[in-house]
């Protein structure tokens, strides 16, 4: 893998807690579009700048989602990490490995 791409994602640690949390959410979840039941965790997240500008700041506030894709169709949804409580155990988990 490259170096960049490594960069982006979680590491081991991280993902693996994260996809204990989203799993057990989306057991019983199917796809709206196609019905299909299984989801695939990205192991990475997906910041969208937060602001009241047309311009994007940088180093501007963030909410931080993790894409889950639909293993069928590609119906993509955005689960947002602060709410589930994962923004911590990330942001931990970095330092640690820093
Ligand atoms: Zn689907």
């Amino acid at each position: 893998m490259e170096e960049k791409e490594k960069e982006r994602r979680f590491t081991e640690e991280q993902f693996s807690e994260i996809k204990k949390v989203v799993s057990e959410l989306t057991k019983d979840y199917h796809c709206e579009i196609c019905k299909n039941p299984k989801w695939t965790i990205d192991p990475y997240m997906v910041n969208i700048p937060v602001t009241n500008r047309v311009v994007v700041e940088l180093g501007g506030s963030v909410l931080p989602l993790l894409p889950i894709t639909c293993t069928k169709c590609g119906n993509t949804h955005f689960l947002n990490l602060s709410v589930l409580k994962l923004l911590e155990t990330i942001r931990l988990r970095r330092l640690k490995n820093e």
